[in-house]
């Protein structure tokens, strides 16, 4: 039975035939506050850089003045919208939000941003993450007989928002004291008709970022990430704080600290894996930090062989280091059909055998004769992987030895990153022996725990890394646990 409340907002993934098998990012949030720019447009062009964090649905909400003008609709940005429907969202501030992509029902009421009527006006709220205690904070609401019209936790976050405003707090009062009643993972983008909020939780387990744009420094921009600045020249100006609520206004950006318990606990796997490999996470490209963990892979599990090659895009970097680091040459030896975007219609029998094909294709000029090293960032339920290995032998490899710059994924995630329920990852089920005879390669080894914090220069508490442990830095409710499992189960 699937549970009757949402138990996330974006990590149900009802079709595990079409799912990829890597971990899955929840969203990206965009926000701008620039009068006279053309704000949806620049929004626009944010979610285009941030598409790699969700591809089911995007939208913008732009406020000029008390009014609110939004489009929202499942696909890509560059489906969702076009020249016409830009120029219908004009305004001074404008929320943008792009969903990680379910490949079940289409579900275009939970697109975002969510927007909800308050005493002071309409608020568009964007969310990158996902509460823990949505079964809870959905009792409260319902119970003051609010009317949540779509299964997304960050619809209740809003509703929050505005019971408190309704209740006569102000704009920032009232975010706050929503705040305290949400547990768990959000990076947030909230616009409402005089300014324009970024807060992160208390954990900063999603990134967001501020940035300046222009020469008026009353224009600012908020981004999941640095690539969203790039993109539209804007100048990167700092993080925002674990626990801290930007309120960006006419009167220019005020800041409030308003948990008494921050800690720095950003998700390793945005380091590792989710975030562009272009933007920058503790004061350095992802690109760099990813070649060091191929170079600290290299160091920790050797391997005498022929050539390196990574698997694209993401394996990249670290295949780079390896070969650095092992003076073993690199060679492209798969090559990605970028245009590939994740596509509704189930391929044929014969497509699914040919598996990963569909998007990656061996270079057998590369490949025949070779003894191959391939590095991926990450293993989740090995199916992929399988496929990888086998495509690589008919190429002619004639061994192939896999090394993960990433420790093995034992335990789920439910901060707002789909990495499945326990007993559909590999790891959580087999050793790294029967890995490798599952995966039928010549060798595997996982960098070390250690060597991927260690790796990171930051001091090694600052991050979550519970995938790999256990350790969640917020308390998971066992309700959410079982659910977790349940909703596996039942779509398996
Ligand atoms: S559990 Fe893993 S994927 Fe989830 S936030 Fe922590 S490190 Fe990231």
């Amino acid at each position: 039975m699937i549970p009757d409340y949402p138990l996330t907002s974006d990590c149900l993934d009802n079709n595990q035939e079409n799912r990829p098998d890597k971990p899955e990012e929840a969203c990206g949030v965009f926000g701008i506050y620039a009068p006279n720019q053309d704000v949806a447009k620049l929004t626009y062009f944010g979610l285009y850089a941030l598409q790699h964090r969700g591809q089911e649905s995007a939208g913008i909400a732009t406020f000029e003045g008390e009014t609110v003008h939004l489009h929202k609709d499942m696909g890509l940005v560059s489906q969702v919208f076009n020249e016409t429907i830009l120029q219908e969202l004009p305004g001074t501030i404008a929320v943008g939000h792009t969903r990680y992509s379910t490949t079940g029902s289409s579900r275009k009421a939970n697109a975002q941003p969510a927007v909800v009527e308050t005493r002071l006006g309409k608020v568009a709220l964007a969310h990158n993450g996902n509460l823990v205690n949505t079964v809870q904070l959905r009792e409260e609401l319902v119970r003051d007989n609010i009317n949540l019209v779509t299964t997304t936790d960050s619809e209740m976050i809003a509703y929050a928002m505005a019971q408190e405003v309704n209740a006569g707090f102000d704009w920032m009062q009232g975010a706050i004291k929503a705040f305290h009643r949400c547990q768990g993972a959000y990076s947030l983008v909230i616009g409402t008709p005089v300014g324009i909020m970024g807060v992160r939780d208390p954990n900063g387990i999603r990134p967001l970022v501020i940035g300046t744009i222009g020469e008026n420094p009353m224009r600012y921009v908020l981004s999941s990430e640095t690539c969203g600045l790039d993109i539209i020249g804007a100048e990167y100006l700092r993080d925002v704080e674990p626990g801290e609520m930007v309120w960006i206004t006419e009167a220019g950006l005020a800041s409030y600290h308003w948990s008494q318990q921050p800690r720095k606990k950003l998700c390793i796997f945005e380091m590792i894996y989710f975030a562009r490999p272009d933007s920058i996470m503790h004061n350095e490209s992802l690109y760099s930090y990813r070649m060091r963990l191929g170079r600290r892979l290299a160091d920790e599990s050797p391997v005498d062989a022929d050539i390196v090659i990574g698997v694209p895009d993401s394996g990249i970097p670290a295949a780079i280091g390896f070969s650095q680091a092992s003076g073993i040459t690199y060679a492209e030896g798969l090559i990605k059909n970028r245009y590939v975007g994740r596509t509704f219609i189930q391929p044929t029998q014969a497509m699914r055998e040919s598996g990963i094909r569909m998007k990656l294709n061996p270079l057998k000029d590369v490949l025949a004769g070779k003894r191959v090293i391939i590095i991926d960032d990450s293993i989740v339920r090995g199916t992929t992987s399988r496929k990888l290995v086998k495509a690589l032998r008919d190429a002619g490899a004639t061994e192939v030895h896999m090394r993960i710059s990433s420790p093995p994924v034992t335990h789920p995630c439910f901060y707002g990153i789909d990495t499945d329920s326990q007993d559909q990852l590999i790891a959580a089920r087999m050793s790294v022996e029967e890995i490798k005879k599952q995966l039928e390669v010549d060798s595997l080894a996982y960098l070390s725990w250690q060597g991927m914090l260690i790796t990171t220069q930051e001091d090694t508490s600052n991050f979550c890394s519970a995938c790999f442990t256990g350790d969640y830095p917020i308390a998971i409710p066992e309700q959410v646990k079982r659910a977790k499992l349940v909703l596996e189960q039942v779509t398996v």
